[in-house]
């Protein structure tokens, strides 16, 4: 048969676990094309430089058990030290005049992260993932017979039998925009502000972080704060510096950096007692973000249509293991419609013709 060709649309976590998936059953009966816009691929669980180091800006988290997670690991090829939190973050339970700080939050799910930090995971996935072409943003998509046209800004095009769209639901929805008309997942910007300090000048003490009340909901402006560096001690690696992330809540994106980072500074100052200022301070902003949660009746279908496919944030799936379980699912698709074992004989298209 003729080797058969997949574009895979945006190389965040989800893309990148197709990519493994279908280059460890499908070997060299499948090309690949993993295409990423930005410059580097990993999307939201890639590392961002901040205070000398590699620091998670977005997720650092996973909702799943070790062993769980190992096993999700495993099956996109890839072994990682998996770690719990050193602790639960408290809860905020005033904001108004003078912040205050409740007890440890119970009762939430079991998470667990990579010892590290999360950008580790979005490095190893890159070494079993393939050639990736970044820089490589999709203006458009379309349908030519049997066959898909994906083509680039700048007019490249490349032709295949099988394309799985695997970006945020706002590009999905221009890059589908001929192909398709579906209510696509609501989503907002986000953004979370990093600030360092010297650890001497914070308090020993200080928990994992907060997250905010939900009666604070309309007068706090972060969903919550994490000490990355109480948390997850060996995510940073300079020992003498302290990382706070605080993640802004969806309906306060009109704030300008200066006035996110000032607002960070107050925080902590108020609930942690430090007047000293932080040695490095950063805003990171993510175009489209889902809820933490969606509510499921806006998730799209996962088959759009023959050899059409929407994996992760563009069908309103959120959060790492969710992706990743998403990703699994998109590849086996691949694999029903080739016909093909999971040792990797292949003896379909995926649209479905028989090639001989
Ligand atoms: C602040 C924040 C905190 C979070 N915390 C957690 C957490 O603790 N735990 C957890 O499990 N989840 C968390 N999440 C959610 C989690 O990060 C995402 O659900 C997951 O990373 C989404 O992966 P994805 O590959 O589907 O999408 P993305 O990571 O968005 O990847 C999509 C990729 O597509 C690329 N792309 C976009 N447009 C194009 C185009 N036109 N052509 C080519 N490429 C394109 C993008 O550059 C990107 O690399 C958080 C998210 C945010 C924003």
């Amino acid at each position: 048969m003729s080797a058969t060709r997949v574009t895979i649309i945006g190389a965040g976590v989800s893309g990148l676990a197709i990519a493994s998936g279908l280059r460890r059953h499908l070997g060299s009966a499948v090309t690949v094309d993993l295409l990423e816009a930005a410059g580097h691929p990993g999307g939201m669980i890639s590392g961002v430089e901040f205070a000398g180091m590699l620091v998670d800006a977005a997720a650092d988290a996973i909702a799943a058990t070790p062993e769980a997670l190992t096993s999700k690991l495993l099956a996109v090829g890839i072994g990682l030290p998996v770690v719990r939190p050193q602790g639960a973050p408290q809860q905020l339970i005033r904001g108004d005049r003078r912040v205050v700080l409740g007890d440890a939050c119970t009762g939430t799910r079991e998470v667990v992260g990579i010892s590290g930090g999360m950008w580790r995971l979005a490095a190893e996935l890159i070494g079993v993932a393939g050639p990736i072409r970044c820089g490589a943003r999709v203006a458009h998509l379309r349908p030519a017979g049997r066959k898909w046209v994906t083509s680039l800004v700048g007019g490249a095009e490349i032709i295949a039998d099988a394309v799985i769209v695997a970006v945020p639901p706002g590009a999905a929805r221009q890059i589908l925009r001929d192909v398709c008309s579906y209510p696509w997942p609501s989503f907002a910007p986000r953004q979370a502000v990093l600030l360092a300090y010297e650890r001497d000048h914070v308090p020993k003490n200080r928990s994992t972080g907060f997250l905010r009340s939900a009666a604070l909901r309309d007068s706090m402006p972060v969903t919550g704060l994490t000490w990355i560096d109480v948390k997850w001690p060996a995510a940073i690696e300079r020992p003498n510096v302290a990382v706070a992330r605080a993640v802004l809540d969806r309906q306060h994106n009109a704030w300008s950096d200066q006035q996110l980072v000032a607002m960070a500074v107050t925080l902590v100052a108020d609930l942690w007692g430090t007047q000293a200022s932080p040695v490095d301070a950063s805003v990171i902003s993510w175009a489209e973000a889902l809820p933490a949660a969606p509510p499921p009746a806006e998730r799209a279908p996962q088959q759009l249509s023959p050899g059409l496919m929407l994996s992760g944030s563009a069908r309103g799936v959120t959060g790492i293991a969710a992706c990743l379980d998403d990703a699994a699912k998109a590849v086996g698709h691949v694999l029903d419609a080739l016909g093909a074992d999971a040792s990797g004989a292949a003896v379909g298209s995926v649209s479905g013709r028989t090639t001989a």
